[in-house]
């Protein structure tokens, strides 16, 4: 670099680098998009071909950036998880967050007309925001992972009594909305049922679930392998590092790897039992072709 006497004002940025050792997530929102719902005429409550976007998009962050373990999207928002091991722009908060956000919405934009065909982007084009939170064990993640997919069930409820009120019950919104105010779960289940023969149950997974995205290996018989998911929070930072080769193997075998969409609970054990790659970062076996 050459010297200049304008150079010191790179020591006016600040360090945002993340603490070691601590699951990092990295969560996107879309602004506005209460607003360009409208403006696209998503159908209510669940636009699938919105879904199917939004899942693309986020597919190609995981392509693009492999240090993402899982990742897990509703509505109009995603949130992407780094291994605790992780060392990518050395955790520094705003590279990783700008990062993926601008991947994030470069591929949105990119992929809207395969979703969207014969609707094209005007301006204001899509946009989102993005914050990293660090969570420090395997039991805070879970416990944010089962935080986004309770509100998942949460709205998706609601919403889908709030829409069958209005597009089957003839309602307009703020009837719909003073007859939901203060009412239960097994409320909206009765409304769902005795006035509309909507047995919630039945509505599809993805709009119940959300999307997981995450790196596809062969299934583990719980119990089996339950030493994987051991959390070695009381190993230090440098007995955790895989040597050399190791790392290489891993890489090669995790490109191999096909990403998959799916629409799981994520807050029973059996998910992530089933699937101890998520947690240990080591990647499995991969399955052979059906
Ligand atoms: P902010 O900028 O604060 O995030 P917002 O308008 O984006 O404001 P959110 O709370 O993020 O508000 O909610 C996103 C909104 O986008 C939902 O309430 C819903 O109206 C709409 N939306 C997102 N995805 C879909 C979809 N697949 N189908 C129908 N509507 C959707
Ligand atoms: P911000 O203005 O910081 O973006 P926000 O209102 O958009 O805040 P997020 O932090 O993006 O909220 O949270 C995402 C979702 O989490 C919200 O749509 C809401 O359903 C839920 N949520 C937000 N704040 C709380 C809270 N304090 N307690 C419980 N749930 C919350
Ligand atoms: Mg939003
Ligand atoms: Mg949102």
């Amino acid at each position: 670099m050459a010297n200049s006497k304008y150079e010191y004002v790179k020591s006016f940025e600040q360090p945002d680098v993340l603490l070691p050792n601590t699951w990092i997530v990295v969560r996107i929102d879309g602004r506005g998009f209460h607003k360009f719902s409208n403006k696209y005429g998503f159908e209510k409550p669940n636009d699938r071909r919105a879904i199917d976007l939004m899942n693309a998009a986020a597919k190609a962050v995981m392509t693009e950036l492999p240090d993402i373990v899982i990742a897990y999207g509703i509505s109009d928002e995603y949130s992407f998880v780094f291994h605790k091991s992780c060392t990518l722009f050395d955790r520094r908060s705003s590279k990783l967050v700008t990062t993926i956000v601008s991947t994030f919405t470069a591929y949105y934009v990119h992929l809207w007309s395969q979703f969207f065909p014969g609707v094209p982007l005007s301006p204001p084009l899509p946009s989102f925001d993005g914050r990293a939170v660090q969570y420090p064990s395997v039991q805070n993640l879970r416990d944010y992972m089962s935080w986004r997919q309770v509100d998942c069930h949460i709205n998706n409820l609601y919403n889908t009594t709030f829409w069958a009120l209005i597009q089957i019950g003839g309602m307009d919104a703020k009837s719909a909305e003073k007859e939901l105010a203060g009412s239960l779960s097994a409320d909206k289940n009765e409304i769902l049922f005795s006035r509309f023969k909507i047995n919630y149950n039945n509505e599809p997974e993805i709009y119940k679930k959300g999307s997981v995205i995450f790196r596809d290996y062969e299934l583990v018989e719980p119990g089996t392998a339950g030493e994987a998911i051991e959390d070695d929070g009381a190993k230090t930072t440098e007995q955790i590092k895989l040597s050399k080769t190791q790392e290489e193997n891993d890489k090669k075998r995790r490109a191999k790897a096909r990403i998959t969409v799916q629409h799981l609970d994520v807050i029973k054990d059996e998910f992530w039992e089933r699937r101890p790659w998520l947690l240990s970062n080591r990647p499995g076996k991969i399955p052979k072709e059906p």
